[in-house]
């Protein structure tokens, strides 16, 4: 079978979740269950859709310059790592898009695990590690101060993150609510969500 990923959703058009207009992919499935996560609905692995790494190309590449990248979160990336890489390889090859990569796992683990870091070096910038609720900070992309910001490349800044604003509200041609940020809004004022 080719290369495909389990994904929880997908918008076309982001302020909230890296620099600039991003694309955002979140993954179906996470094993790491933090306490307090924010997005337990992309826990389980037998949820979301399956598409292909051509079907996501295609998704992607019909943005053309109205993104400046695309941002990966989940759910838990790095759980689908096969998968992943396959996409950012084709990402890095054939677009000029830069890719903001998220993950529950702490930078010197995923430094130390040959799969994981095939991705993490295609990304622009990684946030890793998991979300401590006690920690809690919700600013320049990481959710709990633990977490750790490596720029990969020299693309972006600190200063690109922290100008991001902190919450996003989506709400498509049937009505259907998405929020999206680092500190999103609570759901209840603005009624039902996916
Ligand atoms: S790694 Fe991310 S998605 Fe998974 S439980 Fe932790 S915060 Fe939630």
């Amino acid at each position: 079978m080719s290369a495909c990923l389990r994904v929880h959703d997908f918008i076309a058009s982001s302020t909230s979740n890296g620099p600039g207009k991003r694309a955002v992919l979140w993954l179906q499935g996470c094993s790491l269950r933090c306490p307090g996560c924010f997005n337990p609905q992309t826990h389980p692995s037998t949820g979301g859709e399956w598409r292909s790494i051509n079907e996501l190309m295609q998704m992607i590449t019909a943005l053309g310059s109205e993104i400046e990248g695309l941002t990966i979160s989940g759910g838990e990336p790095l759980d689908q790592a096969e998968g992943l890489a396959a996409l950012l390889h084709r990402i890095r090859s054939e677009t000029r898009y830069s890719i903001v990569l998220f993950s529950g796992y702490p930078w010197e683990v995923i430094a130390q695990t040959p799969a994981w870091f095939e991705c993490a070096k295609m990304a622009d910038i990684v946030l890793a590690g998991p979300y401590i609720q006690n920690q809690h900070l919700a600013a320049g992309l990481r959710g709990s101060a633990n977490k750790t910001c490596r720029f990969i490349t020299n693309r972006y800044t600190q200063s690109d993150l922290d100008r991001l604003p902190d919450a996003e509200v989506w709400i498509d041609l049937n009505g259907i609510v998405t929020l999206s940020g680092i500190r999103p809004v609570k759901a209840e004022i603005y009624g039902p969500t996916r």
